[in-house]
């Protein structure tokens, strides 16, 4: 049976409330009778940028999830995630700087790097097995919850892109890139998560998975087959499905059927968007022509190009042609807490809104001199939300100051 649900919701409120309700009237059959079973929450945190900036899952969607799980008494929670290009090129811990680790040890339960799990083999195409982590195997309830972007070499990134994150390490991930939206389906096919929840709160448009614009829908997305829900999320951001690889490849294979067009087509969204395509500068869309691709993976896959690529020079080179669509800044956050300009600051509560823990703010916060509201994660949710840059920060923002240098003006005014 195809089925789909939209929520309607921006602040941390109106998304607990709702994904919480949401849950437990619509898809209360898929959760396990076994308070014991083992439930994996993968998002999608391929960079360092939170998700203020469109690229990766909402700690707040995150939260709500793990605080319907834990209400109704599940005990074995993991959120996995196979952080990328950060790993590779650096060494950096995503997980760590999206403050996911913090969140996690906050609520009690388990956070993975796929990155250092144990593999189970899956085939994909032309014979070529590669390992997934066994976590995303073992779950007895698999709950996928991409972010809604634009992707550049997949065209769109939500559910069946999302995937790629279960491959344990770059070889594995490597090993997929020759045939890539044959593969992506592939592993859906094999994987075959329970549940979807697609993070569109704030999307993103034009140069994604990570260089792209953040834009707020204020949309939440539920259903059970990845392959309706993302014909559904091309229709609701206007993208063109000739030009997104993975769903031309399960129409070929007669996995996307009528069935799923027709349901497309009869769905009403209450709101759409027209969002930008990923279109990069002249020399990356050059390089990146299906003609020429294979020769860059094969050239960017090497330990060479990953040594170039923490070079200072080189990756300025790469970000500026769009290359490279991230840049990691390897110095780590200092915290030292925030404070509260009382004089700026106009009583809005929107540092609440965005608050993925729900603190009482601003009252929380102190008003001489720096300290952390009592279990604050650190995520800076509500310092890069605020319109009358009334919140201080103290310390040294470290690899914040790259997402700062990019987004703060368009974050503040979201
Ligand atoms: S967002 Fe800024 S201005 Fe609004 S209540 Fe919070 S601190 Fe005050
Ligand atoms: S108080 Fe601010 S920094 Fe702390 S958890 Fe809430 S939003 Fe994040």
């Amino acid at each position: 049976m195809l089925r789909f649900d939209s929520l309607k919701a921006q602040t941390v409120k109106e998304l607990k409330t709702g994904i919480k309700e949401t849950l437990s009237t619509k898809y209360a059959e898929i959760f396990p009778n076994d308070k014991r079973a083992p439930i994996l929450i993968k998002p999608n945190l391929n960079s360092n940028m939170n998700a203020l900036t469109g690229n990766t899952t909402d700690l707040r969607v995150i939260a709500s999830v793990i605080e319907f799980l834990k209400d109704n008494g599940f005990l074995d929670i993991t959120i996995g995630e196979g952080t990328n290009s950060g790993f590779y090129r650096s060494n950096i811990s995503v997980i760590e700087r999206l403050y996911y680790d913090k969140l996690a040890a906050f609520y009690g339960v388990r956070i993975k790097d796929f990155n250092y799990s144990e593999t189970v083999n899956i085939e994909f195409s032309k014979g070529i097995k590669a390992g997934v982590a066994r976590e995303c195997q073992e779950a007895a309830l698999f709950i996928n919850m991409p972010k809604l972007k634009t992707h550049f070499e997949a065209g769109m990134s939500v559910c069946l892109k999302n995937l790629m994150g279960c491959l344990v390490g770059q070889p594995n991930k490597k090993k997929t890139h020759a045939s890539l939206s044959e593969n992506i389906v592939n592993l859906n096919l094999a994987l075959k998560p329970h549940l979807h929840i697609v993070d569109a709160v704030i999307a993103m448009e034009g140069l994604g998975p990570t260089r792209g614009t953040p834009i707020k829908t204020g949309n939440v997305f539920f259903g059970t087959d990845p392959f309706l829900i993302d014909i559904l999320m091309a229709k609701f951001a206007s993208f063109n499905i000739k030009k997104i690889g993975p769903i031309q490849n399960a129409i070929k294979r007669n996995i996307i059927t009528q069935e799923h067009f027709d349901f497309v087509n009869n769905y009403k969204f209450a709101d759409t968007y027209s969002l930008k395509p990923p279109e990069a500068g002249p020399i990356a869309t050059f390089i990146h022509h299906p003609k020429r691709q294979k020769y860059f993976l094969a050239i960017r896959n090497t330990a060479f190009f990953n040594y170039l690529c923490q070079t200072e020079f080189f990756g300025k080179i790469l970000f500026a042609t769009g290359l490279r669509q991230d840049v990691f800044i390897k110095d780590e956050m200092h915290w030292d807490g925030l404070s509260l300009n009382e004089s700026a600051c106009t009583k809005c509560g929107k540092c609440n809104d965005y608050c993925p823990l729900d603190i009482k703010l601003p009252e929380s916060l102190s008003k001489a001199g720096a300290s952390s509201p009592p279990g604050c994660i650190q995520c800076l949710y509500c310092y890069s939300t605020c319109p009358e840059r009334a919140i201080d920060f103290h310390g040294k923002l470290g690899f914040m100051s790259e997402q700062i240098r990019q987004y703060d003006n368009i974050i503040r005014k979201l």
